[in-house]
């Protein structure tokens, strides 16, 4: 991010006077002096705050908000609320959204990552009691590839994950935070034994199960709506040394799912003989491949399997061990591998790779794509949770007949299965209600002026589900009105409608959620 330009005071309050008068007729309260000079406005942060990773949505606000404290997040979401016109407050993490989910439309969008060098230099502790064992306090604005590298110094490591993991704590808490490991552990929100929160109200409040416990439910899963997450104190594990990654491939999609949701049965958290993670995806006979997995001796076999087929279902599965046994885990993986399992007997593919390179596989990708300038494009991205008892159904009418026949380049498209007992009901997020759900994440890239196409797409594929009565739930989603929100969240909107009165009454959280602000 560009290095921001300190205004002086006199001009930045003279701006916001201005700007919030001229926005909201009436404004009678100026920010508090301690907090004056954190507001900025050049065009260079402007620009930069209005846009998000999906390069989709602009909304301008009228100001960044560069925090140097909690406190001050406090004090400005206290003048925000008691504003005569409310104003505004999206905190924004790397806004790796797609939708425009952490814009505020002239409002003050908050960079987070400018707490990174609080609490002495670090916004990761770790520590244990003998009550929760090990835990790190990790401030929302921190990236996962900074708390993986922390918690390592000392042995240990989350247990639940995201596939990327230079995303921000309080961003993928606000969301769920899925990745291959979510069958077993259960999303990120599911490791998260206490939070401090800003609400709407600006009042600083720590929630857990036991105490708070309604603001606790609210914000984990909560898209932004109930507070900002300034802290979170989150599970942890010895972690792995090592990671044997196999990826097996099938041309039988009943087969693939088969396999996934027989190896997804043995979940329980300590059984050290189950799997640690588990995904799936998509080679399509569509563009080229990234093959950069396999060995360059594989390549043309395996491009002439895609040719033959159209699409190849990929099971990718991985075991971590924790010393330098690997014989031992050789053992463990043929053992829940051996039997029946269908894929395709010369398509499987291994590698054993640290447990570092294994988590942090995507940045790779990353890297190669930024110096194609390939990494700053629209993403118009479709994730959707896909209940197990019609996955069949969205293979043949989805992957078959709109993604494979439409014939545009699809990118990465992952799928795999979950196990619903390892969420709870309580927290803000919506999921299908059977037991085994799917995620499917069609991440799409594409050309400045492309983009439409892939919304057709997305669009057709949520009409074709809508009338074959799949009753499927976007995952990082967004809606244009608030009756499709209320579909949404279906049961659980009375809740989320109610929570929203108490901790943000004035709504002015997270506008760019689009659910109580989507005018
Ligand atoms: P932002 O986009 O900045 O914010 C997201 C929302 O949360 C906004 O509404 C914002 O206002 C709010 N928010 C941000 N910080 C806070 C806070 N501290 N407190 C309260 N609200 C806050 N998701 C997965 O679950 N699994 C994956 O494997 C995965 N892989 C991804 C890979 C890539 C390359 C990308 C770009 C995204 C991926 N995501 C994945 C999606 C990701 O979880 C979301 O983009 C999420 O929003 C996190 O991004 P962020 O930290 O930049 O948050």
């Amino acid at each position: 991010m560009a290095k921001h330009i300190t205004i002086p005071k006199k001009f930045v309050t003279i701006f916001i006077v201005t700007f919030f008068m001229s926005n909201a007729m009436a404004t009678t309260l100026l920010p508090p002096n301690d907090i004056a000079d954190r507001f900025h406005n050049d065009s260079e942060t402007i620009k930069i705050a209005s846009s998000d990773f999906g390069h989709i949505v602009q909304e301008i606000p009228a100001a960044v908000f560069y925090p140097n404290s909690i406190d001050d997040i406090a004090s400005l979401v206290k003048y925000a609320y008691n504003n005569s016109v409310p104003i505004n407050v999206a905190a924004r993490g790397q806004a790796h959204s797609t939708w425009g989910q952490s814009l505020a439309r002239d409002g003050v969008v908050i960079n987070m990552t400018s707490l990174e060098n609080r609490l002495n230099g670090s916004g990761i502790i770790v520590s244990s009691d003998s009550s929760l064992g090990s835990y790190a306090d990790v401030g929302g604005e921190q990236l996962w590839i900074d708390v993986l590298n922390t918690t390592l110094q000392y042995g240990l490591s989350p247990v639940s994950w995201v596939d990327y993991l230079y995303l921000t704590v309080g961003g993928t808490l606000s969301n769920a935070g899925i990745s291959g490991q979510s069958f077993r552990f259960g999303p990120q929100i599911s490791n998260v034994y206490e939070l401090d929160v800003i609400t709407g109200k600006g009042e600083f409040v720590t929630c857990s199960p036991k105490e708070k416990s309604e603001l606790y439910y609210a914000v984990l899963g909560g898209l932004g709506q109930f507070g900002i997450i300034t802290r979170a104190r989150i599970a942890l594990e010895p972690a792995p040394k090592r990671v044997k990654w196999l990826r097996l491939f099938y041309s039988d999609f009943s087969a693939f799912t088969r396999d996934q949701e027989s190896l997804i049965s043995k979940n329980e958290r300590r059984d050290n003989k189950a799997l640690n993670y588990l995904e799936g995806m998509l080679l399509l006979n569509q563009g080229p491949q990234d093959l950069s997995f396999y060995p360059v001796s594989a390549y043309a076999r395996i491009n002439s399997l895609v040719t033959k087929y159209g699409i190849i279902y990929c099971l990718e599965a991985a075991k971590y061990y924790y010393d330098d046994r690997e014989s031992r885990v050789e053992k463990e993986l043929l053992d829940l591998l051996k039997g029946n399992l269908g894929f395709l007997p010369d398509f499987m593919f291994e590698k054993d790779v640290t447990y570092m390179e294994f988590l942090n596989r995507v940045r790779s990708s990353e890297l190669f794509l930024r110096s194609k300038g390939q990494w700053e494009v629209p993403h118009p991205w479709l994730n959707l949770f896909v209940p197990e008892s019609r996955i069949l159904d969205f293979n043949s009418g989805v992957l078959k007949n709109i993604i494979l026949k439409q014939n545009i380049p699809a990118g990465i498209v992952l799928i795999y299965p979950m196990n619903r007992n390892k969420w709870d009901d309580k927290m803000s997020v919506v999921i299908p209600v059977e037991d085994v759900f799917y995620v499917v994440s069609m991440l799409h890239s594409s050309g400045f002026n492309k983009w439409e196409a892939y919304d057709n797409q997305n669009k057709e594929i949520l009409q074709f589900c809508d009338g074959a009565g799949i009753k499927v739930k976007p995952y990082l989603g967004h809606y244009e009105t608030q009756e499709d929100w209320i579909k949404h969240f279906g049961s659980k909107w009375e809740s989320f409608r109610a929570r929203k009165a108490l901790f943000d009454p004035k709504m002015i959280l997270s506008p760019g959620q689009r659910i109580f602000n989507n005018n």
